[in-house]
């Protein structure tokens, strides 16, 4: 038999299409069949409609050998998944007597009588294998159509999930080529997408062409860059073998704007570093209100290097709690890069701490000017041989600029720690970082 190699999801319920519920679901299936080697090629959602799910049905076993489905499985005539994909299949369906009993079994378990509803999940389309769930009443099923599969799963994760995995094991694991498809994605703060694109581009063309062939694809996100490069191999450790090399060539294109190869966040890295170092941080914050500090103790260990962070807002505060001299306030205005390294310096010798970090912005909608529009922000970073800060201009609302501005603060400390050498470095340079501001 042909191994399965290409599928196709579909979501099925009609909450789907609404603005409240979101698929799940298939981010799971699909980094599941990815394990697999096999590659979801195509994915819908369809709502709890006979004709638009049997429209779904064909377009997919047309296009693909897998089809996986989740959701429509339950009791209530809004569950069309079993009776559709059957008349898809052109087969009947037939009572099952040991799914009657087991759901029988469950609600007697509970001191309650099963509803006469609950048969509709023990029809069964001829031929089916079922699948147990442990975790409900919906069973699943497993329908063999010539070379190709079809799948059906229930809608609710906890009951979903647990299936897929035994599924996995059990019975597609012998189906599939036995190949890995295995990613890794690589974040770069500093370059647009692209400035990325310019950069890494060279390395496509040899990738697809490689023994194990590798893919990327590059995604822009608040704050930073992604690059998701894929490799597909007979066996995983090739693909990682493979991905490993991939993502220190890339890492060598980028130079000090790939922040991270292995998954971590910037405020992991920046934590890493500062362990590296034996240093320690403190944090003054206006314009993002503690977000930079609570990024950076969303690390767990975190407690080994962050020191303090204030949320100094109002101009007294950074005078009062931060030492920021008044005549800088009353000539730089709040929002300016003096005030930034004064309040990164203030909080550094304050907590007598080894790297400060300062800044102050206008989230808005509110507060801006010509000279100072919604969305400027001024960052400062303080060791105590080295400042360095800048003035960004994030474009967006209150939250992606908050958002910005912290990724910009712990980028700067993760280039002042980084571009300077092992411990003991020297800190970087006075004055602004290297390559184009992080604002797309
Ligand atoms: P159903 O099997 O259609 O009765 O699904 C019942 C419940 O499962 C829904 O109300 C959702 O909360 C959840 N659910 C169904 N499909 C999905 C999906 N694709 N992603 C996440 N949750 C889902
Ligand atoms: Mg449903």
């Amino acid at each position: 038999m042909r191994p399965l190699s290409r599928a196709a999801i579909l979501a099925v319920g009609s909450e789907l299409l609404t603005p409240s519920r979101i698929d799940t679901n298939s981010l799971f299936i699909t980094e599941q069949l990815n394990l697999l080697g096999i590659d979801v090629v195509f994915k819908g959602v369809v709502g709890d409609d006979r004709d638009e799910l049997a429209t779904a049905a064909r377009a997919a076993l047309g296009r693909v050998d897998l089809v996986i489905c989740s959701g429509g499985l339950g009791p209530t005539d809004d569950d069309l998944t079993r009776e559709v994909v059957a008349a898809v299949l052109n087969r009947p369906l037939v009572e099952d007597q040991a799914i009657v009993d087991r759901i029988e079994a469950r609600f007697a378990s509970r001191g309650m009588r099963m509803p006469e509803i609950n048969r509709r999940q023990a029809m069964v389309p001829a031929g089916a294998r079922v699948l147990a769930n442990e975790n409900g009443t919906a069973p699943g099923l497993w329908l063999d159509e010539g070379d190709r599969v079809v799948v059906l799963l229930p809608g609710p994760p906890r009951e979903m999930q647990p299936m897929l995995t035994r599924v996995m094991r059990e019975r597609l694991q012998a189906r599939s080529a036995g190949g890995a498809l295995v990613r890794r994605i690589v974040r770069i703060t500093g370059r647009t997408e692209s400035h990325t694109e310019e950069a890494v581009r060279p390395l496509y063309e040899p990738w697809a062409r490689a023994p194990v062939p590798i893919s990327a694809t590059i995604l822009a996100a608040l704050g930073q860059i992604e690059l998701h490069v894929t490799a597909r191999a007979a066996a995983r450790g090739e693909a990682e073998a493979a991905l490993d090399a991939a993502v220190r060539q890339v890492a060598a294109a980028l130079g000090h704007d790939a922040y991270s190869v292995d998954g971590r966040s910037l405020e992991q890295v920046v934590g890493d570093l500062l362990v590296e170092r034996g240093w320690r941080i403190a944090v003054a914050e206006s314009c993002t209100g503690g977000l930079v500090t609570s990024r950076l103790t969303d690390v767990a260990g975190s407690s080994r290097y962050v020191d303090r962070g204030i949320v100094a807002y109002a101009n007294e505060a950074k005078v009062e709690l931060l030492g920021v001299p008044h005549p800088l306030l009353e000539e730089h205005g709040a929002v300016s890069e003096p005030v930034a390294v004064a309040m990164a310096a203030g909080i550094r010798t304050r907590a007598r701490v080894d790297v400060g970090i300062g800044v102050t912005g206008i989230a808005g909608p509110g507060g801006g000017s010509p000279a100072k529009p919604v969305g400027t922000v001024a960052i400062a970073a303080s060791t105590a041989s080295a400042t360095r800060s800048r003035v960004c201009r994030f474009i967006g609302e209150r939250e992606p600029i908050k958002f910005q501005a912290a990724q910009a603060a712990l980028d700067m400390v993760r280039r002042m720690l980084s571009e300077a050498g092992g411990p003991g470095g020297s800190g970087g340079p006075s004055g602004g970082p290297k390559g184009p501001p992080l604002r797309r």
